[in-house]
């Protein structure tokens, strides 16, 4: 579902992403973790299509990112094809996000209403559903503000999914929570893993990532260290960077 090869990324002088290599199958739950700085959101970026990679190649679903194939050459794609490329890819932050002036339901329901021009009914009818899959069906008509952090991040997931995307990329989707509202947020993406959805999802949950994982990749400084299946890479880790890593945070 995502492929990378040699994936360098820099913002001016500061190379951040030095040659990634890793692949993502579908339906696979992939967990990444590294230091702060480490690149792990700016790689997110790159897939996500907000920003562009200096060089190696990108691949989501089959296609290369960035560019389409016409004529056997590859041509830089325009804005409005990158937008419509994205739409396809649900993206979950640290920060919720959400629209402050709109109810729990009006939030899902807008993306398909205002982007993919359905009909309220429509619409109204799968964010309803979904509200329910993320345990909220009776928080529909509450405002962000009268919503926990968990409540609101659940509503972002919805949110998310409402786009019916092939892919979902999780950004630190806890770390901005209350301890005990991590668990809530953690129960609905084990929910979308069992349900097959494939997922980026970069963590610090380790206990998420042992049980949920399907792969396991450690980044610092801009490269791939290690990767392996989760409980692999978290009880027995290879390198000695990720040693020092796990012992910060386990
Ligand atoms: P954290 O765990 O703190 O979220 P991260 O692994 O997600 O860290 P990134 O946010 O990808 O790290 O940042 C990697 C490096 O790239 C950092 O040094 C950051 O300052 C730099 N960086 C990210 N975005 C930009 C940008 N738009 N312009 C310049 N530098 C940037
Ligand atoms: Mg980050």
């Amino acid at each position: 579902m995502v492929r990378a090869e040699g994936v360098h990324k820099s913002f001016g002088a500061a190379h951040i992403l030095k040659g990634i290599d890793l692949e993502v199958a579908p339906r696979e739950v992939f967990c990444l973790i590294g230091p702060s700085g480490s690149g792990k959101s700016t790689f997110l970026r790159c897939v996500n299509h907000l920003e562009q990679i200096n060089a190696g190649r990108l691949w989501v679903d089959g296609e290369l990112v960035g560019y389409r194939e016409h004529g056997g050459r590859l041509h830089e794609l325009r804005d409005r094809e990158v937008a419509a490329k994205r739409r396809d890819i649900g993206m979950v932050f640290q920060r919720f996000n959400l629209f402050p002036h709109m109810t729990a339901l009006e939030n899902v329901m807008e993306g398909p209403v205002m982007v993919r021009k359905e009909t309220k009914a429509v619409a109204r009818e799968r964010a309803g559903r979904l509200l329910d899959r993320v345990g909220l069906a009776d928080k529909a008509a509450n405002y962000p503000a009268q919503l926990s952090g968990g409540q609101q991040q659940r509503v972002a997931i919805a949110r998310a999914l409402a786009m019916e995307p092939k892919l979902m990329l999780f950004d630190e989707p806890t770390s901005a929570l209350d301890p005990e509202l991590v668990g809530e947020v953690l129960d609905v993406m084990r929910g979308l893993a069992e349900d097959g959805m494939t997922m980026i999802v970069v963590t610090h949950e380790m206990g998420f990532a042992r049980e949920v994982g399907d792969a396991l990749v450690f980044m610092d400084d801009g490269q791939v260290v290690e990767t392996g299946h989760p409980r692999e890479v978290l009880t027995n880790p290879r390198h000695d960077r990720t040693k020092a890593f796990l012992s910060k945070v386990l």
